[in-house]
């Protein structure tokens, strides 16, 4: 059993574990094989937090796919939202592709909020989330996951990719404020 671990002034307890998180990964691939067979789906990940889970999900891709990683860049715009977001690393041709948005975690959902109408202006054939982690009680944006790995409480979470200012992602497992 894996030991609690503190990272700068915090200390995070064991939540969720390796082979846990193995096994809804697959269930997750094998939902996805079926779903998007023939239908070659473009995966986007949203870096950094999400890298580890993609490539873990993945490598359980076993139908012809493909994958790119953006970084998402937020600033006060001038649009009504006053929010803008810009995908950086974004120079796949999206129109007709089937793509699934790869999240390392879902919160209050206004990331995707503001990258999915940015995708959808480039009429994919469609567009599904797949994320690791959501936290339903803080939602506030509409945001629906077509895969959700865990669904978990409010409280943040540390490792498998998710980080504490730039700590932890190396955790090979989810750890959780204590
Ligand atoms: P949202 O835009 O949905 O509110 O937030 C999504 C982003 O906030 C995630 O991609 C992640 O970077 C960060 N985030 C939200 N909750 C947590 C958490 O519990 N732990 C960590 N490490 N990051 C979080
Ligand atoms: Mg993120």
């Amino acid at each position: 059993m894996a030991q609690e671990v503190t990272v700068l002034d915090k200390v995070f307890v064991p939540y969720i574990t390796r082979a846990e998180i193995s096994s809804r990964i697959s269930e997750m691939a094998a939902r996805i094989n079926e779903d998007y067979a023939g239908k070659n789906p473009l995966f986007i990940a949203i870096l950094n937090g999400s890298f580890i889970f993609a490539a873990d999900l993945f490598r359980e891709v076993t139908i012809d796919a493909a994958i790119t990683f953006v970084k998402l860049a937020s600033y006060k715009g001038t649009t009504s939202t006053g929010n803008v977001v810009t995908a950086i690393g974004m120079e796949e041709r999206l129109t007709d592709r089937h793509v699934v948005i790869v999240e390392d975690i879902i919160d209050t959902g206004k990331t995707l909020s503001a990258f999915i109408p940015e995708i959808e202006s480039q009429k994919p054939a469609s567009i599904n989330i797949a994320t690791f982690l959501s936290k339903p009680s803080a939602l506030k944006y509409d945001v629906k996951a077509a895969y959700t790995a865990f669904e978990i409480e409010n409280k943040f979470v540390l490792g498998y990719g998710l980080d504490y200012d730039g700590h932890g992602r190396n955790l090979p497992e989810l750890y959780i404020l204590k």
